[in-house]
């Protein structure tokens, strides 16, 4: 199938003249993406945003053969997945790596500021990704102050950052509106108490908290190696959802990915604390469908995670899953975002 053919069977969703996925709604929408990044935000060499030419190959995307909406990744699942030996590790790593170095050649104001027109969004949260040894918060921030009407930033601070504390406070008073985070077990060797000082420190000057959570949940134990394994249930809900116990209840709390596969778990821990949220990029409309059924409109927020992924698949399912409710559609789109922004 080619994905001319693809997108024709796919609602809400057409090709511009690149190719790319773009939103097809002719009603007017003013929607607040809360989950992108751009190209000097990553921990990599930064890549000036006003480079010119440069284009995204969305690696995050399967192929189009291999392409399913219908579930959370949008990738066709196969119960017999086998990802055993080294091999698959050092893929898993190398196709890391290369969606970022993606990210980071695409994620310009050029190609930004295009997908925001063709796909009807009017301001992105830019969210950085910091390591121990690189903060990349400052940058974020630097988008935010060229085009204020455009980019909220959020800061990004490792939990094992020797200023953590320092820097929360002094991130708040430059203007930052939360945290982002990507951290795994195997990073944090299973000590979870740096991460829950960062969170009790993001507490103290309310700020949002987003962090990537979610694993692949169709694929077996028995079909994949020890490490493999590992690396897989790295990023687990479970692992964060539990952190939720030990801070106060009204902490705003984002669950990045509605936890991909694991978006029922994600519902869980939504019912038992209030003030966590569900961002919902790579998720299926009948997964988005499911969590409004289950937690309400009010705490689901859309998100892309541009440019890994294009901003009009996710919003495409979000306007599906909407499709006769208006007032859930606006809550979803910005209402919920704005609230939790303080805009
Ligand atoms: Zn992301």
């Amino acid at each position: 199938m080619t994905k001319q053919e693809f997108v024709k069977q796919e609602r809400y969703l057409k090709l511009n003249d690149e190719g790319d996925f773009i939103i097809d709604y002719d009603g007017k929408l003013d929607i607040i993406d809360f989950h992108t990044h751009m190209s000097n935000v990553l921990p990599l060499k930064v890549v000036d945003p006003n480079t010119k030419g440069n284009k995204v190959a969305y690696k995050t995307l399967p192929p189009i053969e291999k392409m399913d909406l219908s579930v959370p990744y949008w990738t066709k699942i196969d119960v017999n997945e086998k990802r055993k030996g080294i091999w698959s590790v050092i893929k898993f790593s190398l196709d890391g790596y290369s969606i970022f170095k993606d990210m980071a050649n695409g994620g310009t104001y050029e190609n930004c500021f295009r997908s925001q027109q063709e796909n009807s969004i009017k301001h992105n949260v830019v969210l950085p990704l910091s390591t121990k040894k690189s903060d990349r918060s400052m940058e974020a921030l630097k988008l935010a102050k060229e085009f204020p009407e455009r980019f909220t930033a959020f800061c990004s601070v490792h939990p094992q950052d020797p200023q953590m504390e320092e820097k929360i406070k002094r991130y708040k008073k430059l203007g930052f509106k939360g945290l982002k985070l990507k951290i795994s077990d195997m990073e944090l060797k299973d000590d979870f108490e740096p991460l829950i000082q960062l969170l009790k420190a993001c507490y103290s000057v309310d700020f949002t908290v987003l962090l990537h959570t979610g694993s692949l949940t169709h694929i077996k134990q028995e079909n994949t190696s020890n490490t493999m394994w590992k690396l897989i249930k790295s990023t687990r809900v479970e692992l964060f959802g539990d952190l939720l116990k030990h801070l106060p209840h009204d902490f705003k709390f984002v669950f990045g990915h509605s936890g991909i596969a694991e978006y029922q778990l994600v519902a869980k821990y939504m019912k038992a604390f209030p003030g966590s949220y569900a961002e919902l990029s790579c998720q299926s409309a009948d997964s988005i469908r499911y969590l409004m059924e289950e937690v309400g409109y009010e705490r689901l927020i859309f998100g892309s995670d541009w440019p890994a992924l294009p901003q009009a698949i996710t919003l495409s399912r979000v306007l599906i899953a909407t499709e006769h409710d208006d007032e859930a559609r606006n809550h979803m789109l910005y209402k919920n975002a704005k609230k939790l922004l303080g805009l």
